[in-house]
């Protein structure tokens, strides 16, 4: 089997809320030292032909990624799948049923970004997107930003975009078991991003890492730019608890906005099995 040394298992690029392409992404990775890839773009794979090429010209290993958004214990979770079948007839179904929402609720943010007094968020945003389909709260965070409304995306999510906020529209995404049986009936492995974000209470955490373990899910990101290296201890742990292989990934955006670059993580806890060793036969050699 081959060893990787420096795997970055999560980004995104213009097809999502990033702001690179596939290619500029790849060649920034492989600058990085990465040596295996997967652009995992929200609720889309319309990248994945072009990161894979992109990753092949840089000489990098390849995995095709995805990160879904689901609604689990009244808040939305992300589920990373990796290693799947991109023209997979259900998951692309799925993926186009998730994204199928966020038009409405772009414009309802809009409307209420309005009466909080911000006019016009809605073509503002819109300004940011590459891909019409995935309007996201990014875009408008962005355009909250160049408005000079605040300061940076930081600020723009804590003041108007999260829970409890004008600019907040809940919205229902994918379950968490279509979303994990999505992946895993492409071939794929599902993965829980970055479980430290969510704010969930004990019992609702334990749920969800039992919940997943049941639908076939099979490994968590212990070692993300969204995890303190005492977060990374903690869901090293819980991976051991659940038997659930470990995942890495940078999660980077944006190089003016994201404060982890790619291939920039310190390495996996050494007791952890990663889950690209489960995943072997679905990488896309570097040659
Ligand atoms: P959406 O899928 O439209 O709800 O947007 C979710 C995206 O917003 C995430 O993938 C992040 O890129 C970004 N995001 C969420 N929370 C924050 C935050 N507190 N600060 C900056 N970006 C955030
Ligand atoms: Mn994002
Ligand atoms: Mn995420
Ligand atoms: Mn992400």
């Amino acid at each position: 089997m081959t060893t990787y040394t420096n795997p970055d298992l999560h980004c995104h690029s213009v097809v999502s809320d990033g702001t690179l392409t596939p290619e500029v992404l790849a060649a920034r990775a492989r600058a990085n030292g990465v040596d295996l890839w997967a652009l995992t773009d929200h609720d889309e794979v319309g990248g994945q032909q072009r990161a894979a090429a992109a990753a092949q010209a840089q000489g990098m290993a390849y995995l095709t990624g995805v990160e879904i958004s689901v609604t689990f214990a009244h808040t939305t979770v992300h589920i990373v799948g990796l290693g799947f079948d991109a023209s997979n007839a259900a998951l692309v179904l799925g993926l186009e049923r998730t994204r199928g929402g966020r038009g409405e609720r772009a414009r309802e943010m809009a409307d209420q970004l309005a009466k909080a007094g911000i006019a016009g968020a809605y073509e503002g945003a819109l300004h940011f997107v590459g891909n019409p389909e995935l309007i996201s709260r990014t875009h408008f965070a962005r355009f909250l930003v160049e408005a000079g409304v605040c300061k940076d995306t930081n600020e723009v999510f804590r003041k108007y975009l999260i829970e409890g906020k004008p600019g907040f529209v809940p919205h229902r995404w994918a379950s968490l078991g279509d979303a994990v049986h999505w992946i895993t009936q492409a071939g794929g492995a599902a993965v829980i991003a970055h479980p430290a974000r969510y704010r969930l209470s004990a019992n609702e955490e334990f749920a969800l890492f039992s919940e997943f373990k049941q639908h076939g899910g099979q490994a968590v990101e212990v070692v993300t730019g969204s995890h303190s290296a005492a977060e990374a201890v903690s869901y090293a742990a819980m991976a051991q608890e659940f038997g659930l292989a470990a995942s890495r990934g940078s999660d980077f955006h944006s190089p003016d906005e994201s404060h982890t670059d790619l291939g920039t993580l310190p390495p996996l806890p050494a007791h952890l099995q990663p889950v690209w060793d489960l995943l072997s036969e679905r990488i896309q050699p570097a040659h």
